[in-house]
């Protein structure tokens, strides 16, 4: 029978967020799979835990991967951790958790500290609906296209930051979204110096050219407004027009009334209409 994999999440500043089920995981696990084992060997430390760890990180995925699939394979249980968070979320881990369901290995998510649903929860932004972008790519010219298609977005989007980037990342934002749109900077969640700056792009741009970002940044920004339904526009104040043509109206007397009903510019549906040949007779 083939042993677990667990998704152990550990805390993204505070120590205190280490959680008793957490902890018991990580203890009762054979062994520990980490991101960085220094990192991890001080939570140990501070749990007063010692275990036998494998490195399982971005650039050896496929190999130690494999690893640790066959330890899975013959009935041992790992404990996958990062260096802060949740596995597989930007961070190592999806690729062995589908490896894990091909084989029918069992894995179990442990909850616990995130820091896109962190800040999201604090932001102040609306967390019915929202999308995660991850972090955005170093080539300007990928970070645009991304950019790009998140214009018409209308849910609340996430993206993870580093300092160094912080500053080009919101002046791309802007020159996608514009100075109005709010976003909710939220830097250093749970450590001593967290702060959460709800604000405006074109404000927030200032902002950080006078006092440069220091700490860890989820950038939470607000959807854009949701198209209005049932707009009229000239193609339906154009149907209307040939309603009222046809049921005997002049073209001028159509498009004065259908501009009236629809609140449309009354000279550009007439053009329209003349130029759609509405009426074979101008009147
Ligand atoms: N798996 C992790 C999680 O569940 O949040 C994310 C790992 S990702 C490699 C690291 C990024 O998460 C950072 O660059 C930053 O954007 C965000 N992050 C992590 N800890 C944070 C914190 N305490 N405050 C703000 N952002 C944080």
């Amino acid at each position: 029978m083939p042993g677990t994999l667990y998704l152990v999440p550990t805390p993204i500043g505070n120590l205190g967020d280490i959680s008793a089920r957490m902890a018991d995981t990580l203890t009762e696990a054979d062994f520990i799979a980490a991101e960085d084992t220094r990192v991890t060997l001080k939570l140990l430390n501070h749990l007063g835990l010692k275990k036998p760890m494998v490195s399982y990180y971005r650039h050896n995925t496929g190999e130690s991967g494999a690893a640790v699939l066959s330890r899975l394979m013959a009935g041992e249980s790992c404990a996958l951790v990062t260096d802060a968070g949740t596995p597989a979320i930007s961070d190592p881990g999806e690729d062995l958790v589908r490896q894990c369901a091909q084989a029918d290995i069992p894995v179990v998510s442990i909850p616990g500290p995130c820091a896109l649903i962190t800040a999201l929860a604090a932001s102040g932004l609306p967390t019915g609906r929202f999308t995660f972008e991850g972090f955005l790519a170093m080539n300007k010219k990928n970070r645009r296209a991304h950019l790009e298609e998140l214009k018409g977005e209308t849910r609340t989007m996430l993206f993870y930051e580093a300092p160094h980037k912080l500053q080009a990342t919101l002046a791309d934002l802007l020159d996608t979204f514009g100075p109005d749109r709010r976003i909710a900077l939220c830097r250093e969640l749970t450590k001593l110096h967290e702060e959460i700056r709800r604000t405006t792009l074109g404000e927030a741009v200032t902002w950080y050219e006078a006092n440069p970002p220091k700490g860890e940044f989820v950038l939470v920004v607000e959807g854009g407004a949701p198209a209005a339904e049932n707009v009229p526009t000239l193609e339906t104040g154009l149907l209307r027009v040939e309603e009222l043509r046809a049921s005997g109206a002049s073209l001028r007397d159509a498009a004065r009334q259908a501009a009236a009903e629809l609140g449309l510019p009354r000279k550009a549906l007439y053009d329209l209409a003349l130029g759609k040949g509405t009426s074979d007779r101008v009147d």
